[in-house]
């Protein structure tokens, strides 16, 4: 990953921003400005990423003067929770707030044998998927690292309690609102810092990011050696009609997308794919024709892709409707009698709207309803 410049982080949170994005090294540097050993820097890199604690009240092991110190300069957390909405499947969903007023939203997803967490790179989002509700917001602004970092200690505390070791992996997707290669520095940096043994430790092996596709940023990632994995929001199999769904297109069409996937594949293990998100729009891109185009695509390309069918989750205003199941089998079969490895993804959360498309500063829901917060 790209080089760190604790400097500017830390004049950044000498004027009062979150400590929650800055990894071990970049705390010690910050304690050492403020005149304290390097040992505390490593005190309060463990006390926010490993016990996850949320207030510099709580860290008691800290000098009580140090505590009051640290609270002139920076913060312990930026987000806090306005709702909590809980799914009849066991799905969470957190409407939260950063400190100056902008809504952030996360979705947890418990599984079997891991929980996977969907947060959020951006409130809102400048993209204009024409399917995606998140879309009608607009950006109001990409959110910083120890922002990003947050969102995963909120819900994990939530769901476990504060410093409690979850009992089973967790597995990140960047996929919730906002486009994350168009916060990319933030980005990587929490990704970092959540990789720390002595932290969060969920290494980047863990993350999915998904992209509508930023191919500048996909290349860049492809010469990182420690990166996420990565899906593309693919949506149609020709420009003309991704053009309509997906704006972004126009700035980086198909061919520019797929050929940056090719580079990125090169990098891959043999076992590895590059994930492609096919949100099923009845009547607009699930067609057979739609189908055999998408296969030709990345077969053309020489793509060894994996091919995520996902059902369209309808909601006021947008003007889509899911595909039928057997339209979806059919597309599914078609994409398999060419080679392409496709799965069906399963709703999450619909009655919650924390399903894929539905993540927007929906409030006021009167749908299963927690208010306990995180
Ligand atoms: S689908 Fe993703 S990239 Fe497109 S508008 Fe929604 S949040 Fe932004």
């Amino acid at each position: 990953m790209p080089p760190q410049t604790p400097d500017a982080k830390i004049t950044t949170m000498k004027q009062g921003a979150e400590l929650t994005g800055l990894s071990q090294a970049e705390l010690v540097s910050f304690v050492e400005t403020m005149g304290e050993p390097a040992y505390r820097g490593r005190q309060i890199f463990a006390a926010l990423q490993h016990r996850r604690l949320r207030s510099f009240d709580e860290m008691t092991d800290l000098p009580k003067d140090f505590r009051a110190r640290l609270s002139e300069v920076a913060r312990a957390s930026s987000l806090t929770v306005e709702s909590r909405y809980l799914s009849e499947d066991g799905t969470r969903r957190y409407l939260m707030k950063t400190h100056d007023g902008f809504p952030v939203e996360t979705v947890f997803i418990p599984e079997e044998r891991r929980d996977t967490i969907c947060f959020s790179s951006q409130s809102g989002c400048p993209l204009q998927c024409t399917f995606c509700l998140t879309a009608q917001l607009g950006l109001l602004r990409s959110l910083t690292a120890g922002e990003i970092v947050e969102q995963i200690v909120i819900a994990l505390n939530d769901a476990y309690g504060a410093g409690v070791k979850p009992p089973r992996g967790t597995n990140l997707v960047g996929m919730g609102a906002g486009e994350p290669f168009l916060n990319f520095d933030s980005l990587l940096q929490a990704l970092r810092v959540m990789a720390d043994a002595q932290g969060l430790h969920i290494v980047p092996n863990r993350v999915t990011i998904s992209t509508a596709g930023v191919v500048p940023r996909i290349l860049e990632l492809a010469k990182a050696s420690d990166r996420p994995h990565l899906a593309i929001s693919l949506a149609a199999p020709t420009d003309e009609l991704r053009n309509e769904l997906m704006p972004i297109n126009k700035k980086w069409p198909l061919e520019q997308l797929l050929s940056a996937c090719k580079e990125f594949e090169k990098t891959l293990k043999p076992n590895e794919r590059v994930t492609f998100e096919y949100v099923m729009l009845a009547g607009v891109n699930d067609e057979d024709e739609h189908a055999r185009q998408l296969a030709n695509l990345l077969n053309r390309h020489g793509l060894k892709a994996k091919v995520n069918l996902i059902p369209h989750n309808p909601a006021e205003p947008l003007p889509y409707q899911p595909s039928l199941d057997q339209t979806v089998d059919r597309f599914k079969n078609i994409l398999e009698s060419k080679g392409i490895h496709v799965y069906v993804r399963r709703p999450r959360g619909r009655d919650i709207f924390a399903a894929c498309g539905q993540l927007a500063a929906r409030q006021g829901t009167p749908i299963n309803i927690n208010s306990i917060g995180a």
